[in-house]
């Protein structure tokens, strides 16, 4: 009889934490997940799932407004943005709910509580339903998440100055909104609340927007929403916030060059969203005390996702130098489990067909990013610059959506397929997409990168027409100077 209640026992039932708990069952570890609010964390409750439904609802809202140009009138007098908003509530909560199912099917047991360390193989859990229950296990995975980082003078009300929770929340929509950071959090809610009617200015520290993903695609979306009427004020930092003596006043902000140390305008707004990056979740889980080492509250791990500390592994947006992005939570977390099961499997306790040792860790090359406005942005791999900057020679070939016949018949012929080789073996060292579904069109890149396959693997195989994916096709055709519809 084991010493240990669990094999593996996961603190945070997010992307990372319930993903990798299934994986774990699949390989015949006993497995527990702790969470202390809603499983499916951030992403399914008040992060990807419910943005993406919100995103949704402006796409067909825009469209209503293009029907006006065939005569076909819309009455909007009676809308009301709660539907919309419940809509979102709901697709979170049908999804958190199969999580939920999942996890029972696969027999992980799910504690509902707030879990601490109190040893290498120990946890308390404060009970949701009140008490404490103490476990042990074998390996302890923490995957306990972020919070939206705060700015000092912007602290979050959720009812005029916004975190993206608070922006998720909204039943009813400000005349005008600033949002500060125009990373991927703060476009698609810039593109969200645009949509609706809202007067969006969109306040970002670097000298340009998007600035984690390819320029000339960012260039792209920032026109577009230009063109809907979203401002930017790029390198341009707010230094303060005056909310007024009431919660009618105007919210004023205080601007200025980012390079500055005054600020030189003021920027009136009903409501901000501060939208700047996320805090690592890992204050008082005991994890120092047991060995744990932090680098700014980021886990810092090795192989394996496995911390300082033997046997505990940290995975999703706290571990310090990898994205903070739901299918990275994931993958790191089905390392963390194949690995827990290989050394089971040394010591025999499941079976020899699930004893295949897995990757020591996700290879940033092939994470793919994803910005959900319209028109999406897409990519993977070193960006051209960061290849220059490295020394990496490249070639760059680009094909644009207004060559392909689907784009244009669907009316959305911005942006191109852009693919990055290496000269010397023609091999893909990264690509970006802005277009139409420029986030499901990567993915063929991505696995021909993955299989190491070349542009030529990619334009040899017939596409069907009209189709999107004949915009990765001809780029492809492109690497080597002959696309067709240029
Ligand atoms: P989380 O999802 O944060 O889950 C951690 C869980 O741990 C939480 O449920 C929390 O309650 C629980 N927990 C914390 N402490 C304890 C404790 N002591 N005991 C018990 N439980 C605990 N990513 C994408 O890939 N694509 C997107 O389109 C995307 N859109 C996003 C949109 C928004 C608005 C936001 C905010 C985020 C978005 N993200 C997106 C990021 C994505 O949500 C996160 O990267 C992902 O959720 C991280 O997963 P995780 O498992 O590390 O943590």
């Amino acid at each position: 009889m084991s010493a240990f209640d669990f094999d593996l026992v996961f603190i945070g039932g997010g992307p990372g934490g319930y993903v990798a708990a299934i994986r774990a069952r699949q390989l015949g570890l006993r497995v527990a997940v702790v969470e202390k609010e809603k499983v499916g964390g951030v992403c399914l409750n008040i992060g990807c799932i419910p943005s993406k439904a919100l995103i949704d609802r402006a796409s067909k809202f825009n469209a209503l407004h293009e029907l006006a140009e065939y005569s076909v009138k819309v009455d909007l007098s009676a809308f009301d943005y709660s539907g919309v908003q419940a809509f979102s509530r709901k697709a979170a909560d049908k999804l958190s709910k199969g999580v939920e199912f999942l996890l029972k099917k696969n027999e992980v047991e799910t504690i509902a509580g707030t879990a601490r360390l109190t040893g290498a193989h120990e946890l308390s859990i404060a009970l949701n339903a009140g008490g404490e229950r103490r476990i042990k296990s074998l390996a302890i995975v923490i995957a306990t998440g972020s919070r939206p980082r705060e700015v000092p003078g912007f602290e979050f009300d959720e009812r005029r100055v916004l975190s993206s929770t608070g922006a998720l929340m909204l039943k009813k929509l400000p005349r005008r909104l600033a949002i500060l950071g125009a990373g991927a959090i703060g476009m698609e809610f810039a593109f969200i609340m645009n949509a609706f009617g809202v007067e969006v200015t969109v306040v970002e520290m670097l000298e340009r927007i998007l600035p984690m993903e390819d320029s000339a695609a960012a260039s792209v979306a920032g026109k577009a929403f230009e063109r809907r009427g979203v401002k930017f004020l790029v390198g341009t930092k707010a230094f303060s916030l005056d909310r007024g003596s009431s919660d009618g006043s105007p919210l004023v902000l205080s601007l200025g060059p980012a390079a500055s140390a005054v600020p030189d305008t003021k920027l009136e707004a009903d409501a901000v969203l501060v939208s700047i990056g996320r805090s690592p979740n890992t204050g008082g889980l005991g994890l120092e005390e047991i060995g744990v080492r932090l680098d700014r509250s980021f886990v810092e791990v090795g192989d394996y996702y496995e911390t300082a500390a033997s046997g505990i592994y940290a995975i999703g947006d706290i571990v310090k130098g990898e994205p903070q992005l739901a299918h990275v939570a994931s993958a790191q977390g089905e390392i963390v489990a194949e690995r827990v099961a290989s050394l089971l499997y040394k010591q025999s306790t499941v079976s020899e067909s699930h004893a295949s040792l897995p990757h020591r860790r996700v290879d940033l090359g092939l994470i793919p990013s994803a910005v959900y406005c319209e028109p999406q942005v897409a990519g993977f791999g070193l960006r051209e610059e960061a290849l220059k900057a490295s020394g990496v020679k490249c070639n760059s070939a680009s094909f644009p959506f207004r060559g392909v016949g689907k784009a244009v018949a669907i009316d959305e012929a911005e942006g191109f397929v852009k693919i990055l080789t290496d000269p010397a073996t023609g091999a893909i060292l990264s690509a970006f997409a802005v277009g139409p579904e420029a986030t499901e069109l990567i993915h063929e890149l991505l696995l021909a990168k993955s299989s190491e396959l070349l542009p030529q693997d990619i334009y040899s195989m017939i596409h069907a027409h009209p189709t999107l994916s004949e915009a990765v096709k001809e780029a492809s055709l492109a690497v080597e100077g002959r696309a067709i519809h240029t």
